[in-house]
């Protein structure tokens, strides 16, 4: 399924992940990563830092915040991230520059073999564009299992959502107890803008996967994934060929 979309871009590059970093904007992000930090030591203080708090990196933009956040603070956050078998080569060089970065072993998740085998066995090696429900098992299995198993015996996850991402994510809370996983789930960044975000990153000199530059404010998996058009919600390159309604992959299920 082609992931092209018409509409024009800028040949300069993407304008988003470099925002004039006026005064204002840098006030702003002083004081959304003041109240970042404040909310990741106070998760700490509050559900243990012995391994009970964790944090699942999908080297987005907004995660590489926070873990610029968590690995320069030194909290006791355990950081992992989920390798679904399809990730773009981008998203690779990144894991492999984080880890040089931070001087740091990444701790990754894979998805079930033989789950991965007999989906595709059955239904086809890219049949999570035939239907809504096969998206969401080949999700199920790369994605919502491995994250299931990272999260067992924890008591609080860190998340790197925002509000305006999507129509799926309006009035994300801080924080907010995530029934279908058992556990507390805090969201640092909710009320960051995309500028803050990126104001942090150049601010802070953070890696960021190469993607970003051309146009994918939102990256998971390849072939589910494509760049958009200038205008275009942050979200919109997900899973574009479903109603934006429907669009999460059961990580972040609204409850
Ligand atoms: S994003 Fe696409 S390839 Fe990745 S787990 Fe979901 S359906 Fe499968």
């Amino acid at each position: 399924m082609s992931g092209n979309v018409s509409m024009l871009r800028p040949k300069g590059g993407n304008p988003a992940t470099s925002p004039e970093l006026t005064d204002e904007l840098r006030t702003a992000v002083d004081a959304r990563a003041a109240a970042a930090r404040e909310l990741l030591a106070s998760a700490v203080a509050e559900f243990g830092g012995d391994g009970e708090v964790a944090f699942a990196n999908s080297f987005g933009a907004e995660d590489m915040v926070l873990t610029e956040l968590i690995l320069r603070l030194g909290l006791p956050i355990e950081i992992f991230s989920l390798d679904t078998g399809r990730l773009p080569a981008e998203t690779y060089d990144l894991m492999a520059r984080v880890e040089k970065h931070y001087d740091t072993r990444l701790k990754v998740y894979f998805p079930d073999a033989a789950a991965v085998e007999t989906y595709v066995r059955n239904e086809g090696i890219n049949a999570f564009y035939e239907s809504v429900d096969l998206r969401k098992r080949c999700c199920q299995i790369r994605k919502v299992e491995p994250l299931r198993r990272a999260l067992a015996g924890k008591k609080a996850w860190i998340t790197g959502l925002r509000a305006s991402q999507s129509t799926t994510r309006t009035g994300l809370p801080s924080s907010e107890y995530d029934k279908d996983n058992g556990l507390q789930k805090l969201n640092p960044l909710a009320e960051w803008s995309e500028s803050e975000i990126w104001a942090f990153i150049r601010i802070n000199e953070v890696p960021y996967n190469a993607l970003h530059d051309q146009f994918y404010p939102s990256i998971g998996c390849a072939p589910c994934t494509r760049a958009i058009a200038v205008g275009e919600n942050v979200r919109a390159g997900r899973w574009w060929w479903e109603d934006p309604t429907l669009k999460e992959c059961g990580l972040h299920v609204k409850g």
